[in-house]
């Protein structure tokens, strides 16, 4: 494709996009397709004669959209918020089209350099001091794999040893609790603790934050059995029900022991760059590392997870390589972000978060934030006082947990299995109506209803066609019973 067909080519493109944006809110919100159905729309074999723009924009219409769960539509209310600000994705197009290669300062000095400006223009934006420095990775997976990475590299030297993990002569821990984020658990598994030295640690019953005294206890009683802590987990906004880990108490205890503390804040990061919302991660300061995502609630693109560290020599002795086909004359002056994380290549991620935050401001962002936190809690407000329905957790932030509880045919509450029976039925008909999108969760061992609210284009007339919506759904299913 020649740069003047590629001109051709982007305008209908963005013409394309800027009309399937405006025209979201009348698409179903979860896709409406059935398994399979996608990949039998493609031929089993790649063309290979060269086709026409037009013609592949039309298929992208009729194979593509149909398989899109619509998480920018206001009716979205699943998972957590995936926003995808239409000025993070024009940052994302400059990031393809500038075709860059980051595997070295060298080999693209304004990739490094603008990653270092935007992490610390986000450093100051969240409230963090500047003993952090920070880094763009994929997803906050790849970073708490990085963490765990760190921790186990504090507690054991293992890139130093020869024999690598075969060589453990005791076992190492890792803390968090069974709230966390399955990323968490994959992490600890990926950086070869074993899940078996995963240890959750007892948690609020109501609040699900972890509580400081049991991981206390937790550690002393590993060591007198021999094992070794090196990693805490704190989850600052926890998926299920947005949980908050007392990071302050949790640090202090991890100082003690010389264990490497990561904060995950994927989702509730958006949060810090309210001042407001800052006390939900007091203690911070004293963590080791923190993880959150940008492109959740705040908005910018996936894929863009901000990594920040305190003891970035630490980081680099176990994540660098030093080949000769990547040194350069600018050595030791730099920058190297290929010794900050696992990938050697890596894109111009940070032209997202600087067209977001300069095409829209984070007055808007912030003011964006605590919209979502208001209908929030409208929403719980009238659950609360609604007959037969239950809040089931704290509302942190933009997440309300629910449960529709109908009278059995004996008068009483209906519970266990029926009353599972019962939230899935209604979920279950709302999201396949397409109307909204809920994702339902396990809490305490039954399941429930997380409502995330936070879509970019979610006011409160959505939010109070929701409540109407899981009224009649909830009500209808319990008529039928
Ligand atoms: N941590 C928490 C609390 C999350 O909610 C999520 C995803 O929703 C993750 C980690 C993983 O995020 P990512 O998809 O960026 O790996």
């Amino acid at each position: 494709m020649t740069p003047e067909e590629f001109r051709e080519a982007g305008h209908a493109l963005i013409d394309w996009i800027a009309d399937y944006r405006q025209q979201i809110p009348q698409q179903p919100v979860r896709a409406q397709v059935s398994p399979g159905e996608v990949r039998q729309s493609f031929p089993g074999q790649a063309p290979t004669e060269a086709g026409n723009f037009a013609a592949l924009l039309r298929q992208l219409e009729s194979r593509v959209v149909p398989g899109i769960t619509q998480v920018q539509h206001p009716m979205h209310f699943g998972w957590f918020p995936s926003n995808a600000s239409l000025a993070s994705v024009l940052g994302d197009i400059a990031s393809s089209g500038l075709g860059t290669l980051g595997i070295s300062w060298e080999s693209c000095p304004a990739l490094t350099e603008v990653e270092e400006v935007v992490c610390d223009w986000m450093r100051q934006l969240t409230g963090l001091s500047e003993a952090w420095q920070g880094t763009i990775h994929d997803t906050a997976s790849t970073a708490c794999v990085t963490a765990m990475i760190l921790a186990r590299e504090r507690a054991s030297d293992f890139s130093k040893n020869h024999q690598g993990l075969q060589a453990v002569p005791r076992p190492l821990v890792v803390y968090s609790t069974s709230q966390a984020h399955s990323s968490i658990a994959k992490a600890v598994q990926l950086a070869g603790f074993g899940q078996d030295n995963l240890s959750y640690i007892e948690e609020d019953a109501y609040t699900r934050a972890m509580l400081p005294e049991a991981l206390a206890a937790a550690i002393e009683s590993d060591i007198a059995n021999g094992r070794v802590p090196a990693g805490i987990v704190c989850s600052v906004g926890a998926t299920g029900t947005t949980a908050m880990d007392p990071v302050a108490d949790i640090a202090a205890i991890a100082a003690r022991h010389n264990i490497w503390l990561h904060v995950d804040a994927a989702m509730a990061g958006s949060a810090m760059l309210l001042p407001e919302c800052r006390h939900l991660w007091q203690g911070v300061e004293a963590a080791d590392s923190i993880a959150w995502n940008p492109h959740k609630w705040m908005g910018t693109i996936l894929d863009t997870a901000l990594f920040y560290v305190r003891d970035t020599t630490h980081l680099e002795r176990v994540m660098s390589t030093n080949p000769a086909y990547l040194q350069s004359t600018a050595d030791g002056q730099v920058t190297q972000y290929r010794d900050w994380g696992i990938p050697l290549g890596r894109r111009f991620r940070a032209l997202k978060l600087w067209f977001h935050l300069h095409l829209d401001g984070i007055d808007s962002i912030r003011a964006r934030l605590r919209r979502d936190l208001d209908n929030a809690r409208w929403l719980a407000e009238q659950a609360a006082a609604a007959p037969d329905w239950q809040v089931l957790a704290p509302v942190a932030l933009q997440t309300v947990c629910l449960r529709h509880v109908p009278r059995d045919s004996r008068g009483g509450e209906l519970s266990g299995g029926a009353l599972d029976k019962h939230t899935l039925a209604w979920v279950n008909e709302i999201n396949q109506s397409g109307q909204a999108f809920l994702s339902p969760s396990i809490l305490d061992g039954r399941w429930m209803v997380r409502v995330s609210i936070g879509v970019e284009s979610t006011t409160r007339a959505h939010v109070e066609a929701l409540w109407q919506l899981l009224r009649t759904s909830a009500e209808r299913a319990a008529g039928r019973r």
